[in-house]
């Protein structure tokens, strides 16, 4: 293995890019979008199958790691990525934002977080020293500072205790993290929906010195308008040389709306937990396969996708699967909105590359506009 982490900027297209991170487990191709494994699995896939829908690198949730099966046992069995069979680069989270939505379980100091296991009630604490030891015993190739992300709407004078907080929190993540090659600190920009208080979030991160920059405290509940108001400005504030995460986005429009303004990596649960619940994301918008009026529709769900779902089966079999709560309705579902997501980023990719990002565009809201192809 190679001890580089390096990120490339290849092209540009009005504040949209396209690159290449470099790390010792691969690359990833930006602008990327990252499927969540919450607990050791992208739910209801096996990880060539996620493979092959072409993402470079998965999510790992610190939290749900450390209370179950713990952070020292999977490091005992060599790793993340050897204990869950995924060799490319894995990004974990700091365990700041689930743990600081265990609203009445949690105690917030200077020091760190307390709280109660939502799992069976054990007390644990999470502080910026022990996130980083989690991540690194995890084997995490991007490993993310541990953070306070206030929900959304909160007052300017909390939302910049939060960030004053997780700026010095991001220093001690720093000097927890030390010196190691081949893998990647990342901190979190803070702020809300404030401007002055998210470019003093990015000047002390950049004073402090992180491999990448996370774009966080937004898809909390603010809405698409205000988070595209906030990512209008916020990441002109980071390093153009650095990769730009924007943390739990999204609906494809949001993803879309992001690479537009600058951002080169993203993770959301949106299409797997929907490929469970029977929401299918699509070129011409989403549909529910639930709906009556595929029981008899032997067209795929998509013509022109060649994910297995869509190769091998008529919405009627999908509706049926899913109505019959076979565990093969959650398994095609949720394939294919990984597909669809992936062949989103690799469509932006190249239109990027290519200069014409803004036809692209123009093209992905005019065929979302004509909806769902007319029943049979
Ligand atoms: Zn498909």
């Amino acid at each position: 293995m190679t001890a580089a982490f390096n990120f490339d900027v290849t092209a540009i297209d009005g504040a949209a890019r396209t690159g290449v991170i470099a790390t010792p487990r691969g690359a990833i191709r930006t602008p990327a979008f990252m499927p969540v494994g919450t607990a050791g699995t992208v739910k209801a896939m096996l990880p060539e199958s996620v493979a092959a829908t072409g993402a470079d690198i998965l999510l790992g949730n610190t939290y749900h790691l450390m209370l179950r099966p713990g952070a020292e046992r999977v490091a005992r069995l060599g790793g993340l990525h050897r204990f869950m069979h995924w060799e490319r680069p894995i990004l974990t989270d700091s365990g700041g934002f689930q743990v600081m939505s265990l609203a009445g379980l949690r105690k917030l100091t200077e020091h760190g977080v307390t709280f109660k296991s939502h799992i069976d009630g054990s007390r644990h604490e999470l502080t910026p020293e022990r996130s980083m030891e989690i991540q690194r015993l995890l084997g995490s190739d991007i490993v993310m500072c541990f953070d306070e992300c206030p929900a959304l709407p909160a007052s300017d004078d909390e939302v910049a205790r939060a960030m004053r907080l997780s700026m010095r929190w991001a220093e001690r993540s720093r000097a927890a993290f030390g010196d190691r090659p081949g893998h990647a600190l990342f901190g979190i920009m803070q702020g809300g929906v404030n401007r002055e208080l998210r470019e003093e979030s990015a000047e002390a991160l950049k004073a402090i010195g992180f491999d990448g920059y996370a774009v966080g405290g937004l898809a909390v509940g603010e809405g698409q308008a205000a988070m595209f108001g906030v990512l209008d400005y916020a990441p002109g504030f980071l390093p153009a040389e650095k990769p730009r995460y924007l943390m739990g986005v999204g609906k494809p429009e949001d993803i879309v709306g992001a690479v537009a303004r600058g951002i080169d990596m993203m993770d959301c649960v949106l299409p797997t937990r929907s490929g469970r619940t029977g929401q299918v994301f699509t070129r011409r918008g989403a549909l529910n396969i639930k709906n009556a009026r595929h029981q008899d529709d032997p067209r795929p769900i998509d013509e022109a996708c060649t994910c297995p779902a869509c190769r091998n089966y008529s919405r009627a079999y999908l509706h049926h699967v899913f109505r019959a709560q076979e565990i093969i309705a959650s398994m095609l579902l949720t394939w294919h909105n990984l597909h669809y997501y992936q062949e989103l980023m690799a469509g932006m990719r190249a239109a990027i590359a290519e200069g014409r990002f803004a036809a692209w565009q123009a093209g992905f809201h005019a065929l979302r506009e004509e909806g769902d192809v007319p029943p049979v």
